[in-house]
């Protein structure tokens, strides 16, 4: 049996809600210094009823080649992934425009 998305009644192959509501994400990146200065890349603003944060943050991990975790909504990678973060989510399906990066 195909899966019918709960929000449009289609087919899950054929629904737009995952992308649309990637579209409409408001991203926020910044990155913080750890123990030992290590520095880690923070993703965060995501809503997490339409986005798959730990679906988002195997597909960041395998982009960026860097490991990584999710705390509280927030991705976090390890290492300074500024200059390229927001080519690959907008690989990933979201709107350049609305990612900001500090
Ligand atoms: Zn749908």
């Amino acid at each position: 049996m195909t899966e019918t998305c709960p929000n449009c009644g289609l087919p899950e192959d054929l629904c737009v809600c995952k992308d649309i509501a990637r579209e409409e994400q408001q991203i926020e990146v910044s990155v913080s210094e750890r123990r030992f200065g290590k520095k880690v890349t923070l993703v965060k603003g995501f809503d997490d009823e339409e986005v798959d944060i730990d679906d988002l943050e195997t597909d960041l991990k395998k982009n960026l080649a860097c490991g990584g975790t999710v705390k509280e909504g927030v991705i976090e990678l390890q290492g300074d992934h500024r200059r390229r973060i927001k080519d690959v989510l907008e690989d990933l399906g979201f709107e350049k425009d609305a990612i900001e990066v500090h």
